[in-house]
């Protein structure tokens, strides 16, 4: 199972070494099988890539963004050519922070969802619904947005990726959605992208569900048929926090 770990703004440099030698010994001393990605701000990549190369860890690098461009005269960017210089496997597009505070639109998230993917890396698809109404609209809601990503890529854009879904009112708020709900919501993606592109048997598209996870609600979500992974915010900031949840997730594992 893949356990991603976003840090959003967070973090200082002299606490990187500590917190990756002390996960990463976790990890060996627990055999923990699962995949653990952490997605630290940008500028911090560097340095950790020399860490996890220093102590051979399997941590996973991903990042939080991605410009559209590859270079050139923009300011401020980062672009895919160099998150790749860093190992990173995986860049999260669409996070509903971003949407919603740099005013990232579906055409901006479909086109760095694009140059993910031209490029190599396994773009991570946010997508979620801001309210809290009724599953028939968050159902509506949740197609248009997939739908960018078919309108730009075609239909087998969703080949070699995965989508993390975020309802937004559960981010950061404590208050994680219903899981049965979550499950039906993923089922819904799962063959939603199926019908469109064959390739996908037996709805195995990735879908990880994010939004409030703690050590005290993970199983009610893992243990769900169509809930593949978790998207970690705020527990995943502390070892004390995030371990716990890694823990239990290795336990139950399906
Ligand atoms: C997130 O950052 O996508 C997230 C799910 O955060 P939190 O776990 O804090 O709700």
């Amino acid at each position: 199972m893949l356990i991603l770990c976003n840090w959003k703004l967070n973090g200082k440099k002299n606490i990187l070494k500590k917190f990756f030698v002390e996960l990463n010994n976790l990890c060996i001393k627990f055999k923990i099988k699962s995949n653990i990605s952490i997605s630290p701000p940008i500028i911090y990549l560097s340095k950790l890539y020399e860490i996890l190369k220093d102590i051979k860890s399997k941590i996973i690098l991903t990042s939080q963004n991605v410009d559209v461009h590859i270079q050139g005269a923009f300011t401020g960017e980062t672009s895919v050519y160099m998150l790749k210089e860093f190992n990173v496997k995986y860049v999260i597009v669409g996070h509903s922070e971003r949407r919603i505070h740099h005013f990232e639109s579906d055409e901006i998230v479909s086109s760095k969802f694009d140059i993910v993917k031209k490029n190599g890396l396994i773009p991570i698809l946010c997508i979620g619904e801001h309210f809290q109404e009724s599953f028939d609209k968050s159902k509506i809601f949740i197609k248009n947005q997939i739908d960018s990503i078919f309108i730009k890529i075609g239909k087998k854009a969703f080949r070699n990726s995965i989508i993390a879904y975020e309802p937004v009112w559960a981010i950061g708020s404590g208050i994680s959605a219903d899981p049965n709900y979550v499950n039906d919501i993923h089922f819904l993606i799962k063959s939603y992208i199926c019908k469109k592109d064959n390739f996908f048997k037996n709805n195995n598209i990735v879908v990880q569900y994010g939004g409030s996870i703690s050590k005290n609600n993970v199983y009610n979500f893992i243990s769900k048929k169509y809930i593949d992974g978790i998207l970690i915010g705020g527990a995943s900031l502390e070892i004390k926090t995030l371990f716990p949840i890694i823990k239990i997730i290795e336990k139950f594992s399906k």
